[in-house]
């Protein structure tokens, strides 16, 4: 299978190549990067610090998505707009992790993808998607005796909180239980606040050090406590999901996936 990325110079971009290079039954179609970008000429083999492969980054994105399969975008939502109406235009998959698309642009996307298979996802890991799947689920079998708490941890860089992955957690276990989160939750905690009320789902936040990204929910009931747990470790989690994607929407028909369609969930 052919996988060309765009934006290949981008922190996920480079992940992404990698992620194709080592994937089996895969071969790295090529490259493209913004037009006037430094790197436009360079080996994309070069540019990971491997030997040359003998592709070039171009800033040609119709001609990479000609030449591919597939494509993957995680740019920026005015790049990833042009790539899907090129993808649809080709019926070339599409796969993409761009976040901050307005709803405008997640219907145009949908538009686009009339024509061509896409997936799109605001967090690719596997392992995150399995645990919103399971996050549900447990949320719809244990009753309101099991109080559940949302924790997780970031890196000191990272300005909002809580993390968009830990919101998301929230609204799967709101749905398992048939409520909206936002007329359940708890953000944080401070000083009095009195008993915690039943049904609420809190929220706690760490940040430090290097942390790519924990998340854990906790079912919290007299005498037992459940807790799900995943642990991000690198980026590359979220580049190898994405070419999962690809491969898995190879040969389906035009249609918006999500992961969890990707993932059977
Ligand atoms: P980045 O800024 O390092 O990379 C983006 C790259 O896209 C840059 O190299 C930029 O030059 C390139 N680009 C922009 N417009 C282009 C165009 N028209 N043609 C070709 N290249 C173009 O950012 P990043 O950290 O790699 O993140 C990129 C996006 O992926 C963000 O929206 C981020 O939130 C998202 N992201 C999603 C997931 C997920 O799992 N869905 C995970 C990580 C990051």
């Amino acid at each position: 299978m052919r996988i060309g990325i765009v934006g290949c110079n981008g922190r996920m971009g480079r992940m992404l190549m990698e992620a194709v290079l080592s994937a089996e039954g895969c071969r790295l179609s090529g490259g493209t990067e913004r037009a006037g970008s430094d790197v436009i000429g360079r080996d994309l083999g070069l540019l990971l610090g491997r030997d040359p492969v003998g592709a070039v980054v171009s800033a040609d994105a119709e001609a990479l998505f000609a030449a591919s399969d597939a494509v993957i975008d995680f740019t920026a939502p005015a790049a990833t707009l042009a790539h899907a109406a090129m993808a649809a235009k080709l019926g070339k998959v599409l796969v993409v992790g761009t976040t901050g698309l307005a709803k405008e642009d997640e219907a145009r996307l949908a538009e686009a993808a009339r024509s061509a298979p896409m997936v799109y996802a605001p967090n690719f890991s596997v392992g995150v998607n399995l645990l919103m799947a399971l996050t549900e689920r447990t949320a719809a079998i244990l009753d309101q005796d099991y109080d559940i708490e949302i924790v997780e941890m970031h890196h000191h860089h990272k300005v909002d909180a809580p993390s968009g992955t830990a919101l998301g957690l929230g609204r799967a276990a709101a749905r398992g239980r048939q409520v909206a989160l936002d007329s359940v939750w708890c953000k944080s905690r401070d000083g009095h606040t009195g008993a915690r009320p039943k049904g609420e789902i809190g929220f706690a936040t760490l940040r430090g050090g290097d942390v790519v990204g924990d998340h854990t929910v906790m079912f919290a009931a007299d005498g037992e406590r459940v807790e799900l747990t995943h642990k991000a470790s690198s980026r590359a989690v979220f580049a190898k999901g994405a070419v999962r994607a690809a491969r898995w929407a190879a040969g389906r028909p035009a249609g918006l996936y999500s992961m969890r369609d990707v993932l059977g969930l």
